[in-house]
């Protein structure tokens, strides 16, 4: 496995040989086995895989966030050493954001909704970061996680938009056995705060049901949401949304198909989880 810091780096080792197929995983470490489910996939459908770690300065929308995000590169590395990950890129911010640095990509409607409302400028950072490291990877396949559909449905948009050559490739969420969705930010968590955590999960699966049993009036099934996350004391509700899965429109009526999605405060720790109902 090869360690790298620097653009030029990457460039040498991806071109090396032009007709390989590479994989990306794009991180912002303390990995966990949502990041790994995400690799090995790559692992089965290229034949190098290239992870980057780097938390990206500009999708913090509070800096208080980014400071206390976790770190543990050491680990991370163990953990891509024994997948068997052919080259890690851990560039600087001074690599990504060089002096005068002054251009972003904006995926202008979609970037405002849901996670975007709640944190402005959140998407225009992610937008910016992953169009660099596509740029500079050229990967033939990127992956990214179902646990951020917002995300995912933006970096699509911003593919087909910019008619960037690359696949992007999702992977389903990845949960604790009780349900938690998996999240670096789950490490944060006080026993406490972990158990009431679970309240995400449950109010994703109380509305499934409702859907199940045919009661799919979106404003009902975020009303379930909104309930069953207010039945416990330690969490405070940010959004709940029942929304388009491609659009990302917020839906009214009687819905087929929907993302159901939240972000939901567990004391000072934000988390979020969706699920898709419907074909
Ligand atoms: P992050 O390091 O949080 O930026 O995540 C890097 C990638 O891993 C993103 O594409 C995430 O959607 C994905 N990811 C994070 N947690 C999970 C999970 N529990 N299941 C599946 N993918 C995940």
């Amino acid at each position: 496995m090869q360690v790298v810091e620097t653009i030029e780096q990457v460039r040498a080792i991806r071109w090396r040989d032009p007709f390989v197929e590479w994989g990306l995983v794009t991180t912002m470490g303390a990995l966990h086995e949502g990041h790994l489910a995400l690799i090995r996939q790559a692992k089965s459908e290229n034949e190098r895989v290239g992870v980057s770690i780097f938390v990206n300065p500009t999708q913090f929308n509070d800096p208080k966030d980014l400071e206390k995000y976790p770190r543990n590169l050491k680990h991370d590395l163990a953990m891509l050493e024994a997948e068997g990950v052919d080259l890690v890129w851990t560039p600087s911010t001074e690599e990504m954001y060089p002096p005068n640095f002054q251009t972003f990509v904006d995926v202008e409607i979609m970037s405002q909704y849901l996670e975007g409302a709640s944190r402005l400028g959140h998407f225009r950072g992610v937008t910016t970061v992953v169009a660099k490291l596509f740029n500079v990877f050229q990967p033939t396949r990127a992956y990214f996680g179902q646990k951020d559909a917002q995300q995912v449905a933006i970096i699509k948009q911003m593919v087909r938009d910019l008619a960037m050559n690359l696949e992007i490739v999702v992977c389903p969420i990845v949960r604790e056995p009780d349900g938690l969705a998996m999240s670096s930010r789950n490490a944060r968590l006080s026993a406490e705060e972990r158990e009431a955590a679970n309240v995400l999960s449950k109010a994703l699966k109380a509305a499934e049901k409702q859907w199940n049993s045919s009661k799919r009036d979106a404003v009902a099934l975020r009303y379930e949401m909104r309930s069953v996350i207010e039945s416990e004391p330690l969490a405070k509700v940010d959004y709940v949304s029942v929304a388009d899965p491609t659009t990302l429109e917020e839906l009214n009526g009687e819905v087929d198909r929907a993302l159901l999605s939240m972000a939901v405060f567990i004391g000072d720790i934000r988390l979020i989880d969706n699920i898709v109902v419907g074909r």
